[in-house]
């Protein structure tokens, strides 16, 4: 567009903005990039303490089958070999995670996968659930009652403040389930931590654009309108239009961050707390991400919350209410001119990070920016 000063405003240094970021520079584009927090990176933020790359905003794990993601978040830093497995804790019970032989075996001291089968089909003989509606019975029919009570009912009321009958199908199917002896929590083919950390990747990203930090993009716009020809926002969608049909909601988390005076303090670096009867959700021992030997070792508690003004909105609540508001937005969102919503928060979608990135180079390719 005549007059611009930048070709492209994006609102948003996390993630799905800064690959877009890297990717106008590439293209010999201009871009001012920013954000009301005061760091880069958004969510996936990590910040050095202690010598141990600590998580600000949970735990984050990158995981993907699609090599072309793969390919392109390591050119930006080498990944480690780390695969998550995560441990559940309910009442003095120690279970592996994902679902898998290891769990059934231990609820039930059985061996065999057939034996697994055989339990969770007596469990939910009764029930007859042929098309899950919720997540409640959706999980029933994958595992059974015993699982579900004690490693998903617990923590997902928590997480998501709802009851599982309220909540959508699709959420559980996020974990793999398997009758095999696996505990890896993912099935992608391609799995790691950045070693060291990854604000690197973002500085990287945005090393050729203009950032501009604590800054709000209502408060921005009313000073630099007509500054780019092309705004990419990031932010939670119902905030751009100003609410006008509501507010969406979201989850929140707040995080309680310890540094301890011992080496290993859980063992792992992904505990979760499935009783209900505890308030958070999950420790994260962070060092144990790069397999980190420092002396001091750092927690973090999980307190999921709903989000109100003012806190960092975590995740989308995808359920048919939210999902028929949003759809309310987006129809607003296609009649913008010179306006794109991308991300977990511009597209209310539960994104994880290889599908940030997908995403963002979809709409690269789309903005006609060349790779
Ligand atoms: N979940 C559960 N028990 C667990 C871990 C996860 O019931 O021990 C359920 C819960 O509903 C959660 C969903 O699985 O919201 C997805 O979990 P994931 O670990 O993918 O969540 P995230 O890491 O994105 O918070």
């Amino acid at each position: 567009m005549s007059g611009s000063r930048y070709d492209f405003l994006i609102v948003g240094a996390g993630l799905y903005g800064s690959v877009i970021a890297y990717e106008v520079a590439k293209s010999g584009k201009t871009c001012v990039v920013i954000d009301r927090r005061s760091h880069i990176g958004g969510n996936v933020y990590t910040e050095e303490v202690e010598g141990i790359n600590v998580h600000r905003y949970g735990a984050h794990i990158f995981h993907t089958s699609d090599k072309e993601v793969w390919d392109y978040i390591n050119q930006f830093a080498e990944f480690n070999n780390f695969i998550n497995s995560p441990v559940a804790l309910y009442r003095d019970e120690l279970y592996n995670l994902p679902f898998n032989m290891n769990t059934f075996s231990r609820m039930w001291n059985i061996k065999t996968p057939k034996e697994a089968k055989d339990i969770i089909a007596s469990q939910i003989a009764d029930l007859d659930i042929k098309d899950p509606q919720n997540l409640e019975e959706q999980a029933l029919s994958l595992v059974g009652r015993d699982v579900y009570e004690k490693l998903i009912k617990g923590y997902t009321e928590k997480q998501w403040g709802r009851k599982c009958s309220d909540l959508p199908a699709f959420i559980i199917k996020r974990l793999p389930l398997r009758f095999t002896y696996d505990n890896n929590y993912f099935n992608d083919r391609y799995q790691g931590i950045p070693c060291g950390g990854y604000t690197k990747i973002i500085e990287q990203m945005l090393a050729d654009a203009e950032v501009i930090l604590n800054t709000d993009y209502k408060d921005f716009i009313k000073e630099h309108d007509g500054l780019a020809g092309m705004t990419i926002f990031t932010g939670p969608i119902d905030e751009y239009f100003d609410h006008i049909y509501g507010p969406l909601e979201y989850r929140t988390v707040r995080f309680e961050e310890e540094v301890l005076e011992c080496e290993n303090y859980q063992g792992n670096a992904v505990v979760n707390y499935t009783d209900a009867g505890i308030p958070w959700t999950r420790i994260i021992e962070h060092k144990h991400f790069e397999f980190g030997n420092q002396e001091k070792t750092i927690i973090s508690r999980e307190y999921p919350e709903e989000w109100k003004q003012g806190k960092e909105p975590y995740y989308p609540v995808n359920d048919e209410k939210n999902n028929a508001l949003y759809e309310k937005y987006r129809a607003l969102a296609a009649k913008e001119d010179n306006v794109v919503f991308g991300g977990r928060l511009g597209e209310y979608k539960y994104y994880d990070m290889d599908k940030t990135v997908r995403k963002a180079l979809d709409m690269c390719a789309k903005l006609a920016l060349g790779r």
